[in-house]
């Protein structure tokens, strides 16, 4: 972190201020793990803040510290609109386009708080006044403890040990992903011997599968399919696999992982359909040079990282099939 960024966050931070930390939509352990900490940071040291989600996040982060004070928009819209009209400042964590928290966007540029972005995701837009971006960190979550460190390390208490934890782990991909450093284990050590309980959060997110949930990544594995001559698979899902399996949201988190355990293979996605939103929500994750970043940004109207990204349709399943099919043979020369 550069030290005229670290000036800037000192001066904005130096009285009390009435601030609201918001992560992407459909948040993730990083989105919301980063916001949770810089939230418990925040209140500790003066300032008057809150956590606005812009809709639900999956039951397998419902034990995270500080979780059960999150408003959500989607179901809280009156408290959570007066939050951020009345705020000072504005935190936007874990994504860098106000794109990705739809229906509170237009709060968001409504309000004369002074937005403050945290994010480690390619190619930011510039609605910030502060903006500490870098895309070779791993996840928010180590960009929050550097900020944090910073600006007074004695505060990090087992709490915020455990949220930061979550975050560096889940966006690691239990710290095996390229973006892993050996900073990151530096953090990670110090989080530890500040009280986070690694075996407990690793069961905690990863050992709590539903019946339901195991069933439904058997009929994702068995929807397998590896495209001829190509070193790409994919799965689908549709609207009515999902209601037989009593799909809950985040149940399809991590799925598209294991198309990339497959032997040979560098570009693995997953193709969800969302009836009600009328959409086909993609992800796309990668092993070496193939960016699905510029991927889903060129044919999907999505973004992410190097290695994994998303990306939405609007066509059916199987037109959305097909143009995957078709787009990923456009591309074939950049596949290993
Ligand atoms: P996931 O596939 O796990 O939902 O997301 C992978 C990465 O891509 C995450 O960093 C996520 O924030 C980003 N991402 C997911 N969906 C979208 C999208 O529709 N647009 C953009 N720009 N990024 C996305
Ligand atoms: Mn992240």
């Amino acid at each position: 972190m550069k030290k005229e960024l670290q000036k800037e966050f000192i001066q904005i931070l130096n009285k009390p201020k009435k601030v609201v930390i918001i992560p992407h939509k459909n948040p993730d352990g990083d989105a919301l793990g980063s916001t949770l900490a810089l939230n418990f940071f925040l209140n500790k040291t003066g300032h008057q803040s809150h956590v606005v989600s812009p809709n639900e996040y999956p039951d397998f982060l419902n034990w995270l510290p500080g979780q059960e004070g999150i408003l959500k928009h989607s179901t809280e819209t009156d408290k959570a609109v007066e939050l951020i009209e009345a705020a000072d400042l504005i935190f936007t964590l874990d994504f860098n386009s106000l794109g990705r928290v739809e229906m509170l966007e237009p709060h968001i540029n409504a309000s004369s708080a002074k937005k403050i972005m945290i994010d480690h995701h390619q190619e930011p837009s510039d609605y910030a006044d502060i903006m500490y971006s870098d895309s070779n960190i791993g996840s928010t979550c180590e960009m929050v403890y550097n900020l944090i460190s910073h600006l007074d390390a004695a505060q990090i208490d087992q709490k915020i040990a455990t949220c930061l934890y979550t975050g560096i782990m889940t966006d690691s991909g239990s710290f095996r992903f390229p973006s892993t450093t050996s900073k990151t284990h530096h953090v990670i050590a110090e989080l530890i011997d500040k009280g986070a309980n690694h075996s407990e959060i690793h069961q905690n997110i990863y050992d709590t599968f539903t019946f339901d949930r195991l069933r439904l990544l058997g009929t994702a594995l068995t929807n397998l399919k590896k495209i001829e001559e190509l070193p790409v698979v994919y799965i689908t899902i549709s609207q009515e696999e999902l209601n037989k399996n009593n799909f809950k949201k985040g149940d399809t988190e991590g799925f598209v992982n294991y198309g990339l355990s497959l032997v040979g293979i560098s570009v693995a996605v997953i193709m969800i359909e969302n009836e009600q939103e009328q959409i086909i929500k993609m992800s796309f994750r990668s092993k070496g040079a193939f960016s699905v970043n510029d991927f889903a940004r060129t044919y999907f109207n999505g973004g992410g990282h190097h290695n994994a990204a998303g990306g939405v349709s609007k066509l059916s399943l199987s037109e959305t099939e097909s143009k995957f099919i078709n787009s990923i043979s456009k591309v074939k020369n950049l596949l290993q």
